[in-house]
C-alpha cells in the first residue's frame, strides 16, 4: 500500500468536490437522470430488470463537509432545486412506462446515487408512492434500492416489507472492503464494518434481503492488493449474512480524488483479468451460496477498467455471462498477449 496522510486526503477531497460543485450549472428535472432495461439476474433466475435513477437532491455524504468518497462523481447528476414528492414519482412513472411491454420476471433497480433512505432525498410519501405501484405489478419480483447504512432502521425497512408484499425486497449498501482501514482511509467512505452488519442483521430480522457493493481498486491500493481485498471483502460479506454481492471495478469519475490521482499518473484502473482472478476465487469460496454481480459500467474504456483494447470486448461478454449463469467456468474462454504484461503489473508477490 502507499504511504497517505489521512487528513491531507480528506482536505484534497472536500477541495476537489468544492470547486466542481461550484462550476456545475444544475437545473430542476421531472425526469430521472436516467434509466434503461437490462437483461439481468435475478435471485433465482434470469430476468429484465428496470434500471431507474432518480434525480433527487443528492447524497448527504458527498454535499457534506466530509467531502464524500474519493471515487464517486454522482453528486454532479443532482439538480439544484430540490425535487419535492410529485416530482420524483413523475420520474419514477417515466421510468416505469419504459418497462410496460417487457413480460416477468422483472425486477425494479431504484437508485438516487445516494441513498433511497434519506428523507432529504426521497420524502416519505414519494417512497412509499412508488413502493404502492410497484407492488400493484404481478411481473415484479424483486426490488432493490440503495442507501448507506444511517439511514436505515427497524421501522422503515419493516414499512417497505409490507408495503411489498411477497416481492423480494434487496438494500443495496456500499460496503466497498471489509477493510476499516481502506474503506476510511483510502474511499473516505465514513463508516465501519459494524455499522454494516448492524443493518444486515435489521434486514434478517425484517426479511428484508442485503446486498453489498464491493468496489475493485480503490485508490492507493497495488493491483495484486486490490485482487486480494476485494475477493476477501466478498467471503466476508456472504460470512456476514449477505444475499448478493455486486463487484463495482473503479471507474474514473469527474470532479474525485480518484481523477486527480489518475492524470498524475497515479491510478490505473483495475485489469479486467483482475476482476476475471477475484470472480474465479470468489465463486470458488461462495459455491453459489449467493448471488455475485459484476458491474460492466466503463468497462473497456482508458477510464474504465480495461485491458489491452484488443481483449476487452470479449471479456467483457464473458463477465456478462458469468453475471448471468453464475458460471464461474465461462471465464476461463479467453486468452491475450497482455496476461504476461499484467502479471508483471501485480508484482507477483502480492497475488
Ligand atoms: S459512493 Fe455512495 S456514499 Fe459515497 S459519495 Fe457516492 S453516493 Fe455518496
Ligand atoms: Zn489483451
Amino acid at each position: 500500500m502507499y504511504e497517505t496522510n489521512d487528513s491531507e486526503l480528506v482536505g484534497k477531497i472536500v477541495e476537489i468536490r468544492k470547486k466542481s460543485l461550484n462550476k456545475l450549472r444544475r437545473d430542476f428535472r421531472e425526469r430521472p437522470v436516467k434509466y434503461w432495461l437490462e437483461k439481468d439476474r435475478l435471485l433465482n433466475n434470469t430476468g429484465t430488470s428496470l434500471v431507474v435513477i432518480l434525480a433527487t437532491r443528492g447524497c448527504n455524504w458527498a454535499l457534506s463537509n466530509g467531502g464524500g468518497c474519493s471515487m464517486c462523481g454522482y453528486i454532479y447528476d443532482a439538480p439544484i432545486t430540490i425535487p419535492d414528492s410529485s416530482s420524483l414519482i413523475k420520474q419514477f412513472d417515466s421510468a416505469y412506462e419504459a418497462s410496460i411491454s417487457v413480460k416477468a420476471p422483472l425486477a425494479i433497480k431504484i437508485f438516487t446515487s445516494g441513498s433511497f433512505f434519506d428523507e432529504r432525498e426521497i420524502p416519505k410519501a414519494a417512497r412509499e408512492s412508488i413502493l404502492k405501484k410497484i407492488n400493484m405489478d404481478k411481473r415484479i419480483e424483486e426490488v432493490i434500492v440503495e442507501t448507506r447504512p444511517e439511514y436505515v432502521n427497524h421501522e422503515i425497512l419493516r414499512e417497505c416489507r409490507e408495503i411489498l408484499g411477497e416481492i423480494y425486497f434487496e438494500v443495496a449498501l456500499g460496503l466497498e472492503t471489509s477493510n476499516d482501514n481502506i474503506r476510511n482511509l483510502y474511499i473516505n467512505k465514513g463508516f465501519e464494518l459494524k455499522d454494516f452488519e448492524r443493518v444486515v442483521s435489521m434486514a434478517k430480522n425484517t426479511g428484508v434481503g442485503v446486498k453489498s457493493y464491493v468496489l475493485i481498486k480503490p485508490p492507493f491500493l497495488r493491483e495484486g492488493e486490490a485482487i486480494i481485498d476485494s475477493t476477501s471483502s466478498a467471503i466476508d460479506s456472504s460470512k456476514i449474512g449477505v444475499n448478493s454481492v455486486s463487484f463495482n471495478p473503479c471507474t474514473v469519475h469527474k470532479g474525485t480524488l480518484v481523477e486527480h490521482l489518475w492524470k498524475l499518473g497515479k491510478y490505473r484502473p483495475p485489469w479486467l483479468w483482475s476482476i476475471i482472478e477475484i470472480l474465479k476465487r470468489t465463486s470458488e469460496k461462495i459455491n453459489n451460496r449467493i448471488r455475485i454481480i459484476c458491474s460492466l459500467a466503463g468497462m473497456g474504456s482508458k477510464k474504465g477498467p480495461h485491458n489491452c483494447g484488443k481483449c476487452d470486448k470479449k471479456i467483457r461478454e464473458l463477465l456478462n455471462e458469468f453475471t448471468l449463469t453464475q458460471n464461474p467456468e465461462v471465464l476461463s474462454n479467453v486468452e491475450c498477449n497482455c496476461k504476461q504484461e499484467w502479471l508483471d503489473y501485480c508484482e507477483k508477490e502480492f497475488i
